[in-house]
């Protein structure tokens, strides 16, 4: 009996631990995959909680319909060591990144290819068994994406951090005013939007972000200017300089203090894409939304056609790798920790 190790979430709001179970058969179209990398992300950190703050002191409770022990990870890049019977045996011993936003297959939103909004999605890592663990069951090979000649850590990152940073600038890009592009917070998330934006985008980039670090870094990495939103007079400064604010800015935060600060330094008739999950609440006047003729979209993961676009592009040598630390994945946990402290600047990338 072959057995796999997972590092399972056993209670809500408590620390992972090592669970040991049998390695499942791959049935049908299924696929057993060896895991060699699973990125660890901000979103593991809400579903270790159980739930999501909405401000105010308000949570929406995301424990709902999971099983524990259960298994978070859901940027992750494997071998092939099994495969189900209608899957071709050559699949096997092969290394691919796995795209983790499954949906139900059946629905109109799925039949459509917009499995990213399934209600009865089954997000790997979110609501099926993820990646932080020796062996992922991954429902169908077509899920499988090839990265050659990509690392490995890049490839495993693409899936979730890259999704998602590929797909809210894709929002942007069909835009009437193109002089400018803002990016706000610069996490794992917010580095890969600012390496897919060099590839999609002529325009310079500017960032924002609280974390002097973190500024530094996006300038190292490719951004023009790096701007502190705390500075005093920052808005005035802003507006000044870009001649009435930023057309495009993707908020990677996704809290009260990043939206109100992109709210401010967005020029007229411009767009914003909010694509972070700190959580809080947000107010505006119905004015001010008028005034501006201002564009709110809410972004997160991405379809599978969109990870093939963005793996594309990527193999393509056009997407500059971002910053990234590999640890073993025994340590998931202290890596967790360090990721709610803020400690972490770029991508940790678990390593089996
Ligand atoms: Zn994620
Ligand atoms: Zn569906």
């Amino acid at each position: 009996m072959a057995l796999m190790r997972r590092q399972s979430l056993v209670k809500f709001d408590a620390p992972l631990c090592e669970t040991i179970v049998e390695t499942p058969k791959p049935q049908g179209r299924q696929v057993l995959m060896r895991i060699e990398r699973c990125g660890l992300c901000h979103s593991d950190l809400h579903i270790q909680d159980g739930y999501a703050d909405l401000g105010g002191g308000k949570r929406l409770d995301t424990t709902r319909g999971t099983t524990l022990p259960f298994t978070l990870g859901h940027e992750i890049a494997g071998v092939v060591e099994e495969v189900g019977a209608d899957v071709a045996q050559q699949l096997i011993g092969t290394r691919r990144a796995v795209f983790p936003w499954i949906g139900c297959g059946q629905c109109q939103n799925c039949l459509e290819g917009d499995e990213n909004l399934c209600a009865k999605q089954r997000f790997l890592g979110v609501a099926i068994d993820g990646g932080f663990a020796s062996h992922v069951l991954v429902p169908d090979a077509k899920y499988l994406l090839e990265y050659d000649p990509l690392p490995v850590n890049q490839a495993a990152t693409l899936m979730c951090s890259g999704v998602t940073a590929y797909g809210a600038l894709k929002r942007l890009v069909e835009r009437p005013r193109q002089r400018n592009l803002l990016l706000i917070g610069l996490g794992g998330v917010g580095q890969m939007g600012l390496a897919f934006a060099q590839a999609m985008f002529k325009q310079n980039i500017s960032v924002a972000d609280l974390s002097q670090a973190a500024r530094d870094s996006a300038l190292n990495n490719g951004a023009a200017i790096a701007y502190d939103p705390a500075e005093p007079d920052i808005t005035r400064r802003i507006i000044k300089e870009t001649e009435g604010g930023f057309d495009a800015i993707v908020d990677f935060a996704g809290n009260d203090k990043s939206m109100a600060f992109a709210i401010s330094v967005l020029a007229r008739g411009g767009k914003i894409v909010v694509s972070g999950l700190m959580g809080g609440n947000f107010s505006l006047p119905m004015v001010q939304w008028v005034y501006k003729r201002m564009t709110v979209e809410g972004f997160m993961t991405g379809t599978l056609a969109e990870a093939h676009e963005l793996m594309a592009l990527a193999r393509s040598g056009k997407v500059k790798p971002t910053p990234m630390q590999e640890e073993p994945m025994s340590d998931v946990q202290t890596w967790i920790d360090a990721l709610r402290a803020g400690k972490v600047i770029g991508r940790i990338v678990l390593k089996n």
